[in-house]
């Protein structure tokens, strides 16, 4: 949370800081599931305090542990103000160190880490998906272990065989007010491009000038979440180069989970000395897009979007950021556009990065109550501002039978600028899809 004092590493103190008061509880996804204690975060802080006890890890509290979300919704139902992010990031550590995983967990983890936070690789791979997609899945997906089984149908939908990419500089179309760099994600900008199009097209007809480094490659957030603390300063370190000859005042990020790990960045180098500097730097510029966006304030012309939109909040920009209203106020403020709420907000969809890869069960009930609870909205479209929210929520709502589109807040918001070529995606600006 970035409006909490980093409370540094201190572990014994972080735990002291519960009292087991149990508010949190009624906030967490797991613990709504089957109510088990050990999967609650009152629960799961007093296992973090038996292994720093015993220093070993059992399978137990391995599971236990993996089974959290990492969603962050414990933090602002906690009145003691318990630092669970710290508390969970040791944690994992540990698990990552001290837990001996099956030889399926092995695989599946050395694949998805392997591939995902390396957009040539999946480059590489993005036109074989959309073979699959187009031509195979119905055919063959039974054949597939179960593992690839699992990650093709959450694999995101491949609209084409070109992915491209955004040009090095976007001007703004009218005076300008301020010049971003735009992190563009590895999944994000290999498998969803018209995302981070509609992220430039926006902030250049707000009056932005849009940098994007070409030598920008993963942010760490799936490193980061996953335990994996060296390989997230790695990456860290690699973003922060390239972004620092950019000449950006600010730093936008439009995947929630990326924003949240990259806005942590002095935590995560505070010892490293050459690195911690410019890591706080750095990160004091970064700003969620809907962040800034409001921030900015608006100054594009608008046009009417005549849909009805339900908006879902990502647990990394609701949790992780704070960022609530900010999303809400842009929407509203598309002439024509009606914003609906889904129930539960502050509940995660179970996608958590890779949670949904590694935990389907828990992943697919979780997406399942809340593809139920986008479908009671009536809505025309969900919003949302993470890819993994948009593949989860989008997968769990064909299990469903809905075709409700599932599109980025940005993509919404292109639709309602006056003079632009239309976004790409499932609506034309003006049109209200046929009720659902
Ligand atoms: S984490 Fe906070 S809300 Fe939960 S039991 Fe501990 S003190 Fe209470
Ligand atoms: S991070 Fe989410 S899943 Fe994990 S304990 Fe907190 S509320 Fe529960």
């Amino acid at each position: 949370m970035t409006d909490r004092p980093d409370p540094g590493d201190d572990l014994r103190g972080l735990l002291a800081d519960c009292v087991h008061c149990g508010f949190c509880l009624s906030a967490c996804p797991t613990y709504l599931l089957d109510a088990a204690e050990p999967d609650s975060p009152r629960g799961r802080i007093q296992l973090i305090g038996q292994i720093a006890d015993a220093g070993t890890v059992t399978p137990v509290q391995a599971a236990h542990l993996d089974n959290c979300l990492g969603c962050l919704a414990c933090m602002p139902a906690c009145p003691s103000g318990v630092r669970y992010d710290r508390l969970i990031e040791h944690a994992r550590e540990q698990v990552e160190e001290g837990h001996s995983r099956s030889r399926r967990e092995r695989i599946l983890r050395g694949f998805v880490f392997a591939l995902f936070p390396h957009p040539a690789r999946l480059r590489l791979i993005r036109p074989a998906l959309w073979v699959y997609q187009r031509f195979l899945a119905r055919l063959v997906s039974r054949l597939l272990p179960g593992v690839l089984r699992d990650m093709a149908a959450l694999a995101p939908e491949v609209r084409n065989l070109r992915s491209g990419s955004l040009p090095a500089l976007t001007p703004p179309t009218g005076p300008r007010r301020a010049v971003v760099g735009l992190v563009t994600g590895c999944v994000q900008r290999v498998f969803f491009p018209e995302v981070n199009r509609a992220t430039a097209q926006v902030l250049a007809a707000e009056g932005c000038e849009v940098r994007v480094p070409r030598a920008q490659g993963c942010c760490g957030a799936l490193s980061a979440h996953a335990g994996r603390t060296e390989e997230a300063r790695r990456f860290a370190r690699g973003l922060i180069e390239a972004f620092e000859d950019s000449g950006a005042d600010i730093v936008v990020v439009n995947a929630a989970g990326c924003g949240a790990t990259v806005k942590d960045y002095g935590h995560l180098l505070a010892d490293d000395p050459e690195w911690a500097d410019r890591a706080t730097r750095f990160a004091a510029k970064v700003r969620d897009a809907t962040e800034w966006l409001a921030e900015l304030g608006p100054g594009a012309a608008k046009r009417p979007v005549e849909l009805n939109v339900a908006y879902q909040d990502a647990c990394h920009l609701r949790n992780g950021q704070g960022i609530v209203g900010q999303p809400r106020t842009l929407l509203n403020a598309v002439p024509g556009l009606e914003l609906r709420e889904v129930a539960e907000p502050g509940v995660c969809c179970g996608s958590a990065g890779i949670y949904n890869l590694l935990q389907p069960d828990t992943a697919a009930r979780l997406g399942d109550r809340k593809a139920e609870q986008v479908r009671a909205t009536g809505a025309d479209v969900l919003a949302t501002a993470n890819p993994g929210c948009a593949m989860q929520i989008r997968q769990a709502l064909r299990r469903s039978g809905s075709d409700i589109p599932v599109m980025h807040v940005m993509e919404v918001l292109a639709l309602g600028l006056a003079d632009q070529p239309d976004a790409e995606g499932p609506f034309s600006a003006g049109r209200r899809s046929s009720s659902r």
